[in-house]
């Protein structure tokens, strides 16, 4: 999979990519990825890249001109990599996307900066993510953010093909909480059934943990969850007795 980031800063992928599960996926070239200097394409001698609104008021606008070319030299060389655009206005970035995307041949992200970019560039990209409602200063973050996401979905990149499909909103719901030696620490105890080496009775407990977590803190996510008649028949117990639920 390729990954382009179109960016007047090129140094803040820097270090985030050499690090970890990205760095090692990186340097197996399980992906690739390269970043372009959005300046390359703007205009001699003073490679302008923004300019004034029109209409006036404060702040800059990224000019379409140097981000045209940009998107058309890169997308020359990976004709089928879809184009994404890094705004607060777009559709929020979720966990579905991430999977759909990582099955994408290559992506192309364009990073914006000051007030945004000139709104004509929204025609010629194949989608629009926010990272959620908060402005950044740049879409950098936004595109590290996702290319994170997205990367460790790509076979072979996190070694271990299950520890992603068991993650949080991986099934549509919150992770089951995880233990590790001692099995008592600050007086807290790990719950027995971990102990137990019984593989049927941890799986249970984990699902119905899954399921208690997101009732408590993503009530949201249980109406697009896939859910069995067990899941629900636990799930109304704990809605009965919501008094004896809140202290976990
Ligand atoms: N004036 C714009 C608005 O109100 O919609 C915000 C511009 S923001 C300061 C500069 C750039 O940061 C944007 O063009 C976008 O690329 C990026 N950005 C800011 N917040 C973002 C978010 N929540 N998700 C994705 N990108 C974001």
């Amino acid at each position: 999979m390729n990954f382009d980031i179109i960016t007047l800063f090129p140094a803040l992928f820097d270090s985030p990519l050499q690090a970890g599960v990205l760095g090692r996926a990186l340097e197996k070239q399980l992906f690739h990825i390269e970043i372009h200097n959005l300046r390359n394409w703007a205009d001699p001698p003073h490679f302008v890249v923004d300019d004034a609104p029109y209409g006036g008021g404060g702040g800059m606008v990224m000019k379409p001109e140097p981000i045209h070319r940009a998107m058309e030299t890169v997308r020359r060389k990976n004709p089928r990599s879809r184009v994404l655009l890094m705004t607060p206005q777009g559709r929020t970035f979720r966990q579905r996307d991430a999977i759909s995307l990582a099955r994408e041949e290559g992506l192309i992200f364009l990073c914006g900066r000051y007030e945004g970019i000139d709104e004509r560039v929204r025609s010629w990209v194949d989608d629009e993510f926010s990272i959620g409602d908060f402005v950044l200063s740049g879409g950098e973050f936004a595109a590290l953010v996702m290319v994170d996401a997205i990367a460790r979905l790509v076979p072979g990149v996190l070694g271990n093909e299950l520890s992603a499909g068991a993650d949080s909103f991986g099934d549509g719901l919150l992770e089951y909480p995880h233990f590790t030696r001692p099995a008592e620490f600050a007086g807290m105890r790990v719950p027995e059934v971990l102990l137990s080496g019984n593989h049927g009775q941890i799986a249970r407990w984990r699902r119905r943990e899954s399921l208690r977590r997101t009732l408590q803190r993503r009530p949201d996510l249980l109406d697009s969850a896939e859910l069995t008649g067990e899941d629900r028949a636990f799930l109304e117990s704990l809605r009965k007795r919501p008094e004896e639920d809140q202290r976990r």
